[in-house]
């Protein structure tokens, strides 16, 4: 039976790395998320046939069937409603709250590990005991840190970073303090009085790390927690002696630093500056921007626009997401390139708010995955195109970026929008995007803001150009 236990294992391990491997390119992606969920199905079937094994090696000693049946029939019945309910734009939002439980569960094996060996005066290798506290450590700071993060995201908490005096230097001494403890811990394990300070501290830790860092880092900051989270079921899988949730956390944990240094690179954001740095407190004073001209036009304007162009670049962003206009820029997608007009899409790695975002946005609209193009390959295009019609978008067009010092966004990678002949901006007001700064791009004499819902403009605009067929 032993034997059969690895096997799966093994398989199951394959199908994350291949989910993990598929999920890089939209085609694949669907693939990726069935391979990830049966590699999952198969480790928890692997585990619950191997658990009888290891109840008779006495290597667990219980076996409540009926706690693990209720667990996967709440998990199911919370977590299928969620995946309908939650709109796209909350997916960090979601993404949060599911790190946070995974990284309690983690914590709470710990917890009950350690009590449980106490209490059967069992004395754990020291290296196992490690892997414990390690385990305990990340879970409890992931916990709380996701659930911040989440509070932030969904706004029921304030997004402007929370700082004080000496606060880098407080956290460190906390969390030094609860590493302390952790060391004590593993010296001597029986002392079990200590056990709920370093809980208590570990949380704690969640909490102080994510008041100071604004809402902007967020992501990014959710990426991090992921790695924590992962690496909390790594160190869980060697204290269990499972090698699969070793091989998954590590997957996890490795995937979250990846994803984070990506997100980071494209914002031109460092690691510390994310974690320490207290970004979104600049951008309150960049927020009152001066009242400068600019030009406006009517959706019959636009549509003429488009219809005398022979390229168009669509720079989507996540007014798109918000606006869920999708389906709607993909019927003028057709419509223009019926009309011989070369229609391309720009898509910036940090667009929206996820990695993503936009590529799963179109995705669903049916666009073709040839018809989008990453931002270094797009870039050199704009000079040459008609128009750039920006959908939603804000921060990834905001020329600043590239010239601006003083700018909060000051050397992110843009799309270069300001260079096509014509741009056309759809969104409802002259107000900032997610970093808070004013766009300059909104102000320049080959600029046409065109207010309104994006969904709600793009039908206008379609209404204006009849639909070609056959052409
Ligand atoms: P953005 O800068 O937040 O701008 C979005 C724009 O959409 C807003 O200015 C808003 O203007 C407009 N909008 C909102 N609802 C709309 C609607 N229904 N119809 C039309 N327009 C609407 O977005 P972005 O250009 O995509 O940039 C993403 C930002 O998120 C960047 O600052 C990036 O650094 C940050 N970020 C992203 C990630 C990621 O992984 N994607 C991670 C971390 C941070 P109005 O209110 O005037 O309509």
């Amino acid at each position: 039976m032993a034997t059969l236990v690895q096997y799966i294992y093994i398989v199951s391990a394959a199908l994350f790395i291949l989910s993990l491997k598929w999920m890089n390119s939209p085609a694949s992606s669907r693939r990726g998320v069935a391979a990830g969920s049966l590699g999952m199905l198969l480790a928890v079937v692997g585990t619950l046939i191997g658990f009888p094994g290891l109840v008779e090696a006495g290597i667990h000693n219980v076996h409540n069937w009926e706690w693990i049946a209720s667990a996967i029939v709440i998990g199911t019945a919370i977590g299928i409603p969620i995946a309908y309910i939650m709109p796209m734009t909350a997916v960090p939002q979601r993404t949060a709250l599911s790190h946070a439980c995974g990284a309690l569960a983690a914590a709470l094996v710990g917890t009950a590990e350690f009590y449980q060996s106490n209490a059967l005066h069992e004395t754990l290798p020291a290296f196992k005991l490690v892997a414990l506290v390690l385990e305990t450590l990340l879970g409890f700071l992931t916990f709380t840190g996701s659930l911040m993060a989440m509070g932030k995201l969904q706004e029921v908490l304030p997004q402007r970073p929370i700082t004080y005096r000496n606060q880098n230097a407080v956290n460190f001494a906390l969390f030094a303090i609860a590493a302390g403890l952790a060391v004590r811990l593993v010296l001597v394990p029986t002392d079990t009085y200590l056990f709920p300070i370093f809980v208590g501290l570990s949380l704690l830790f969640g909490v102080l790390l994510i008041i100071p860092i604004g809402g902007a880092d967020m992501p990014t900051v959710i990426a991090i927690l992921n790695s924590y989270a992962g690496l909390s079921a790594c160190a869980m899988g060697f204290a269990l002696g499972n090698n699969l949730l070793v091989v998954a956390g590590a997957l996890d944990g490795s995937s979250g630093l990846i994803l984070s240094i990506i997100m980071c690179k494209a914002m031109n954001r460092s690691f510390t500056n994310v974690l320490f740095g207290a970004f979104g407190q600049i951008q309150t004073s960049h927020a009152q921007a001066q009242q400068r001209p600019y030009r406006s036009a009517s959706p019959e304007e636009a549509a003429s626009i488009l219809e005398a162009a022979s390229s168009v670049i669509v720079v989507p962003g996540y007014g798109l997401a918000v606006a869920q206009a999708q389906h709607k820029i993909r019927e003028l997608y057709d419509n223009l390139m019926r009309r011989g007009v070369d229609v391309k899409f720009a898509i910036h790695p940090v667009a929206g708010r996820m990695p993503g975002h936009m590529n799963v946005l179109l995705a669903e609209a049916d666009i073709p995955y040839d018809r989008l193009w990453e931002m270094d390959d797009i870039n050199g295009e704009f000079p040459q195109c008609d128009v750039a019609l920006v959908i939603g978008a804000n921060d990834v067009t905001n020329p600043a970026a590239r010239s601006d010092k003083s700018s909060p966004i000051y050397g992110m990678p843009i799309l270069d929008v300001d260079k096509a002949h014509t741009v056309m901006v759809i969104k409802r007001s002259m107000n900032p995007g997610f970093a808070g700064i004013d766009n300059d791009l909104y102000y320049m004499d080959k600029t046409l803001m065109l207010f309104g819902d994006a969904k709600a403009f793009v039908t206008e605009i379609l209404k204006e150009l009849p639909v070609r067929v056959g052409a």
